[in-house]
Parts: C-alpha cells; structure tokens; sequence
C-alpha cells in the first residue's frame, strides 16, 4: 500500500499526506462502533430511517463540494462527480422509503410450530473499498448497513483519503450517531487486525482480485462473512440485427464513461462478422472525438486516469500485448499534458495466448473481438475467469432474454451498456466475487436471520 495521499491527477500535484491511523484511534473506533450496535439493537430500524433520510438531504446540501473533493483526487469529470453523488442520494432515499419493509420477520410455513425468522444486525463491518466512485462504493455498504443497525468502519483507496473524510463529515453533520460511519487510514497489517476484532462481524470489499483474494483470506480465517466486488472484463455483444441507433447510442460511453474506470465497464465489444467493420468505426468515431483536458471544465470528455501510476501500468499491459500479436486499430493522437492522461485505443486480433485476453485493462482501451456467429459470441463471453456483467445488443429481446440466461456473469443489459440503481442487484460470479450489494439482496449481506419457532404450536 502506498500513502494516504491526494494527488491531483489532472496536475499530478500533490494536495495533502494523511497520516495513518494509531491503534488507539482503532480501538476507540472499535469500541464505539461496538456500543453503537448495542444501542441500535433496542431501536426500531424506523428511527434510522428517518435519520437516513436526512443524510440524504446532507449530501444534496454539498452536492457539489462532495462532487469537487472527488474530481480532484481521482480525476473523473466534475459532471459525473455529480451524478455519482446523485445516484448516493438515491440509495440513502430507497433504504430509508423501504428498508424498514424489507427488515420485517418473515414466516414459515411448517407443522412443527409458529414459526418465524428475524433479520437482525450481526455488528461491526468492515468497508474495504476502491477510488473509483469514491462515494458510490461506500454508500453501497453503507446505507443498507446503517438501516440493518451494522456500524461501519471504512477503509478506503490510498488515494482518496479527502474524499473519505469528507463522506463521514456529512453523514456525521446529518445527525447520524457517532460511529455510524468511521473512517480510518489503516496499513494492510491494520486491516487484518481489524477483521480479526471479535466486534466486527463481517467484510464488505470492492476492488481488484488482489486485494479481494487477501482480504477475504482474512475474513475466512476469522469466520467472518465477507462480500467480494472484484473485477470484470465484460462482454458487450452485438448480434447480426442490433438496431443501429441503439448500438451508436450505447457505444457512445460504453467504455468511456469514468475515463473508462468502471469495473463493468464494456470491456470485451464481441461482435458478429457482418457487423465488425461497423462496429470499428463507430467506436474510432468516438474515441477520436474525445477532447482531454481539465475534468472540471464542462467541454473536456476525455478525463486524466486516476493517478500517473495506474496510466503506467495500463501502457504496460497493453504493450505486452501487443507485443504478444494484439494489434493497435486505433490509438488517440499524443496528449500533451503534464496530468496522468491515457491516450485510448482500440486493439483487435488478441488471440487466446495473449496475456490481455484473459486480464482486465481498467481504462479507455476497446477490444475488438470478431466472431463468425452467436454460439461463437456466447462462447468467447464465457472463455474467462471473470463474471461480473454483459450486454447483449439486439433487435429481438425476447432471444436477447434467453441468450442472458446462457451468458456466466452476475448481470446482462440488453440493449444497453452497464447499469446500477438502488433496487438493482449489483454483483458477479467466478473471479469478480460473490455476494450482492444493493436492492434487498444487498440489505440482507450482513443481517442474522434468526429462526424462532414456538413448538407448543405444533400441529402434527
Ligand atoms: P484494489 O487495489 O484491490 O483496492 C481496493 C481496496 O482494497 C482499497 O481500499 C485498497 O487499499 C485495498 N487493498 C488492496 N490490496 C489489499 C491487500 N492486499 N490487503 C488489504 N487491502 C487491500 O482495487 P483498485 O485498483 O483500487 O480498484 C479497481 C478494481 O476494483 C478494479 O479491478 C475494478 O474492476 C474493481 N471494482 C469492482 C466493482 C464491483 O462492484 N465488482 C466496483 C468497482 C471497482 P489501498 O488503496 O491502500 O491499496
């Protein structure tokens, strides 16, 4: 782990160090948290409704400092820093209307007795989440946890440090309890400490597989229930009859959109032949019209990456690539820029030997893939380690629906590009994790479901 660090990656200036937290800071975050999960086990789920509600109303309130805090530390476009903080807006609004509903016992049916199941807080979890959106990873956690009664204590990415702090300043300004959301600078060495804390009862990560697999391994040793959001390489595929304004339409930021840092991102456009050449020059057509600059400047659509190192090693991988036989159909002319800028590209011809066919490429780089017909399309979506989203474009939706159910990911759109609400599951399956976070799915992560049963009722 590097330092807790903002550095501006449109100047690659840095703006503030963060010192890393002592183990008294960890015990008192502990030790509150814990006496926080006591005090929210004798309340109605209701009263933390409301208090969501207002910290929904918090975030509209600063809207935009949330939004600059982001786009200065990792880059992306101050108008999608917006709509992130937006989308947490929602979230908070969604669990506070329906999370009290969906906490409610629900009843079995069985001869042995009265018989019922509680969903119940557990405690303590642990946020481990990436710089991506800064703020949309940890309300995901969150905001279902807080109506649960699971304090939470977060460790976010090295390099959004402000972002963190700032977060728990406006749910803590709210008037949410103290604890409710804590955020501290932890080393890995910390972190395992932490899982391994008798108070923390679970371990919600979103990240890379590196982290994932570490993290989890903690979790597992410990007994703790964990959920892994990891990486994708996502198939986007382009049947023979895909309408061709919905296909422009979706390819407009299929695989732009956060500087092309989303982990379900488009990664893989897997196209038919008769659609190849086209596809080609629709997604050129795109990536040539990007213009780079500063990401608070309304005009600028192609952001600096998060930081220069994760340019770097995005260069490196796609330069083994194609050192490996990819080639380069389209590449964005020279940036010339002192900010962590990538210059998007377009490769086709990765054989299956290529390292790139089976990694994930975390910015503005398209592979192409040709394939002779569907089966082939559905084949080669699933030729990979990782499960996380799809898409499927196409005229016919009902054959769409059914192909979906062929596809191995987590989620499909069809006829569009990734998607994410607050009553969406959000989650995958092989190496991009288990578990799901948001919708009802989501609230239920982390709850005890406790059975219990009055056997003087049984009727047998
Ligand atoms: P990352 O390096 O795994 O970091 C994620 C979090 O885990 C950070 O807080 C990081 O801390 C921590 N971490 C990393 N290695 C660790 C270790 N060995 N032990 C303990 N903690 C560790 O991931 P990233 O590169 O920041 O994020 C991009 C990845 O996230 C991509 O693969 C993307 O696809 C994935 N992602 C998945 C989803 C999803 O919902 N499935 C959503 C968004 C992003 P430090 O920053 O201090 O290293």
């Amino acid at each position: 782990m590097s330092k807790y660090e903002s550095i501006n990656p449109y100047t690659n200036q840095l703006i503030k160090t963060y010192p890393n937290a002592t183990d008294d800071e960890i015990e008192d975050a502990l030790t509150a948290g814990h006496k926080l999960y006591f005090t929210w086990r004798k309340q109605e789920p209701s009263m933390r409704a409301k208090q969501l509600a207002d910290i929904a109303k918090s975030f509209k309130k600063h809207r935009e400092d949330m939004a600059k805090m982001m786009t200065m530390e990792m880059g992306k476009l101050y108008k999608e820093s917006l709509e992130e903080v937006d989308l947490c807006i929602n979230i908070c609004e969604y669990y506070a209307k329906n999370g009290v509903k969906m906490l409610e016992p629900t009843h079995l049916d069985t001869e042995l007795g009265d018989a019922y199941y509680l969903k119940q807080a557990t405690g303590i979890i642990m946020a481990c989440e990436p710089w991506n959106f800064p703020l949309y990873q940890v309300i995901r956690v969150f905001a279902p946890n807080f109506i649960v009664g699971n304090p939470v204590i977060l460790k976010h990415a090295h390099n959004v440090p402000g972002s963190a702090q700032l977060a728990q300043k406006i749910i803590e300004e709210a008037g949410a309890p103290q604890a409710s959301l804590t955020n501290l600078f932890l080393s890995y060495d910390q972190i395992d400490k932490v899982i391994s804390d008798m108070r923390v009862q679970g371990v919600a990560l979103t990240g890379s597989e590196r982290g994932g697999a570490s993290v989890a391994q903690a979790a597992g040793k410990n007994i703790k229930k964990s959920t892994m959001e990891l990486g994708g390489n996502d198939p986007f595929i382009i049947l023979d009859d895909a309408d061709t304004n919905t296909l422009r339409s979706v390819l407009s930021d299929a695989r732009t959109y956060n500087g092309g840092q989303v982990c379900t991102s488009s990664k893989r456009i897997i196209v038919v032949e008769s659609r190849y050449e086209e596809v080609l020059h629709e997604l050129q057509n795109v990536f040539s019209n990007l213009k780079p600059g500063d990401p608070m400047d309304e005009a600028t659509t192609l952001p600096p990456m998060n930081s220069q190192k994760a340019a770097d090693k995005l260069k490196a991988q796609v330069d083994k690539g194609v050192e490996a036989g990819a080639k380069v159909f389209y590449q964005f002319p020279e940036i010339e820029h002192d900010g962590a800028f990538f210059r998007p590209m377009i490769l086709t011809d990765i054989s299956e030997n290529n390292p790139l066919f089976d990694e994930e490429l975390f910015g503005p780089v398209a592979q192409v893939y040709k394939v002779k017909d569907e089966q082939a399309a559905i084949d080669l979506a699933n030729n990979s380690s990782f499960g996380l989203g799809s898409s499927i474009i196409t005229s016919d939706v009902k054959h769409g629906q059914q192909l979906a159910s062929e596809i191995e990911t987590g989620m499909t759109v069809i006829n569009g590009r990734w998607i994410t609400a607050p009553e969406l599951p959000f989650g995958g399956v092989k190496k991009s994790g288990y578990g799901r976070e948001l919708s009802e799915l989501g609230l239920m992560a982390f709850v005890n479901e406790h059975l219990v049963i009055d056997v003087s009722q049984n009727k047998k």
